[in-house]
């Protein structure tokens, strides 16, 4: 960061507007404050030696002052008066001698026409043109910008290779500076959020306070409102509206369509403007959604939390303190892996499965327990064992998604792993006790079915029925013709091994459909 300096018009000041038509304006070089365009050019040509025509030295351009546009003497500056105190050395600076001395940068012949004047910084004889900068020097001719040093006449050389100067002016680090500011005002910042967040908190708990003490009563709508209104008008102290003429946040004038409202937090007169949206009354539940980590009381207490009704009117300053932040943080939250994303619904699955398995297992105890023919029981069990096996199902097709993502660094790939163990020793374990109950069910389930159905019977079977083993028995014939050619060609290619286990699938098969044939009786083909 920089701050100009160069010889431009003074800049005029910002804090006195009020002088009038005469402008107060401040010097480009030192800071000065002149009080008019006019004095600032004539404490240029004083004091800083701008006056090409009389270019010279600060002592000489006091001179020059009764040529120039100014002669108060009031106007003579702090160099100026500085220049009786402090006497200049001036051993170092160079005799002329007469006729024969040059300008040290353009080697013109000097004389009294184009000047001849010494350098007060490194003494060396300058033609006019070449020695008109001002510089602050002390008593030793050191280049120094306190109190101590004043304005004298200098060459260019001594002019640029001054300390921290460059060809756009003066250069200044005030970032350290900067960076002290805009920490106490950061820090100033968290103390207002923190003050509203306190009294935000206050009025809620205080609403839910009320709605709890009312929520019993027939009265409790004409109650809980005045009461509210008090809660917050205590919360902060409102700022007089009779006075407010425009909006605290947006200034926009009060009128007719422009209606006066309190934040609720602040206390500030703001406007509701659809456009500038100043201020907006927010259901309390919102705002307790929004703000999770604030200690709300005695919501247990509520009788339902959707009672608690109320709107709170805020401005968008106090909002934007309160909540700016924590939207950030629910940002920051987001920002998950998409592995741990994954996990969190695999691990919601695994609360699911591990809740329902007590409820069957006691259902399955009771179904022991009691006459196996109590229909309740056994749809009931039927009901738990087939949700267990569908979020089961889901459970190992999620794990299974999981294992096949891409990781991105060896953590990820850690996790994935204890993932992939965890969720197969998981689903193993699970499916243990439903693995059992098939013969305690299915032929409770079955028999209750048959017996429905029962309108048009073949050999004591429904039509369905038959179609069904008619279609099985077919495709045991199948399946028979084909283990017996295998069986041939293993015999004959003499691999033993294989025809003994072939041996004994053509068996099952011929007892299943011996069963079959015989369950079918005339109906069979
Ligand atoms: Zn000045
Ligand atoms: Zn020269
Ligand atoms: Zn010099
Ligand atoms: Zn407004
Ligand atoms: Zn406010």
């Amino acid at each position: 960061m920089t701050e100009g300096d160069g010889r431009l018009l003074g800049s005029e000041s910002p804090i006195n507007e009020n002088v009038g038509h005469s402008q107060v304006v401040t010097c480009p070089v030192c800071g000065k404050e002149v009080k008019s365009l006019r004095k600032l050019n004539a404490h240029l040509d004083n004091v800083h030696g701008f006056n090409d025509k009389h270019a010279s030295d600060v002592e000489s351009s006091r001179e020059s002052s009764v040529v120039g546009l100014n002669t108060h003497p009031q106007d003579t500056t702090l160099g100026s008066n500085n220049k009786g105190k402090i006497k200049m050395k001036t051993a170092h600076w160079k005799k002329p001698v007469d006729g024969k001395s040059v300008c040290f940068e353009c080697g013109h012949k000097l004389n009294a026409r184009n000047g001849l004047i010494n350098c007060r910084k490194c003494g060396e004889l300058f033609c006019l043109n070449h020695c008109k900068n001002a510089i602050k020097l002390n008593e030793s001719g050191e280049y120094d910008t306190t109190t101590n040093g004043i304005w004298f006449k200098c060459c260019n050389t001594c002019y640029t290779s001054r300390e921290g100067y460059n060809d756009f002016g003066l250069s200044k680090d005030v970032t350290s500076a900067f960076k002290r500011i805009r920490n106490t005002k950061n820090e100033d910042g968290e103390l207002i959020s923190l003050q509203l967040e306190n009294r935000l908190l206050r009025l809620i708990n205080g609403i839910i306070k009320i709605n709890v003490r009312h929520q019993y009563s027939i009265l409790s709508a004409l109650r809980i409102k005045p009461e509210i209104s008090n809660l917050e008008r205590s919360i902060v102290e409102w700022k007089d509206d009779q006075v407010a003429l425009k909006c605290d946040i947006c200034s926009q004038p009060f009128g007719l369509l422009m209606r006066k409202h309190h934040c609720r937090l602040c206390g500030l007169v703001v406007c509701d403007r659809e456009t500038s949206r100043c201020s907006s009354e927010i259901p309390v539940l919102n705002l307790m959604s929004a703000a999770p980590d604030l200690a709300f009381e005695n919501v247990e207490s509520l009788k339902a939390i959707s009672q608690l009704s109320a709107d709170i009117r805020a401005c968008s300053s106090c909002l934007r303190y309160v909540f700016a932040h924590r939207k950030l943080q629910f940002n920051k939250t987001l920002q998950l892996p998409e592995i741990l994303k994954q996990y969190e619904n695999l691990h919601n699955l695994e609360m699911i499965v591990v809740n329902l398995l007590p409820r069957f297992k006691k259902a399955l105890e009771t179904l022991h327990d009691n006459h196996p023919s109590e229909k309740n029981a056994v749809h009931n069990l039927a009901h738990l064992r087939r949700k267990l096996l569908q979020n089961l199902a889901l459970y190992d097709k999620l794990s299974k998604r999981i294992v096949q993502l891409e990781v991105k660094s060896e953590a990820e790939n850690k996790v994935q792993r204890s993932i992939a163990l965890h969720a197969s020793a998981f689903i193993e374990e699970k499916m243990l006790p439903l693995k059992k109950i098939p013969e305690v069910l299915n032929p409770t389930t079955d028999k209750v079915e048959v017996t429905k159905s029962s309108d048009l019977l073949f050999n004591n079977l429904t039509i369905a029925e038959v179609k069904k083993y008619r279609e099985e028995l077919m495709v045991l014939r199948e399946q028979k013709y084909l283990v017996e050619n295998m069986l041939n060609s293993a015999a004959k290619e003499r691999r033993f091994e294989e025809a003994i286990s072939l041996k004994s699938n053509l068996l099952e098969i011929d007892m299943n459909i011996n069963d079959l044939e015989t369950k079918l009786g005339d109906e069979g083909f």
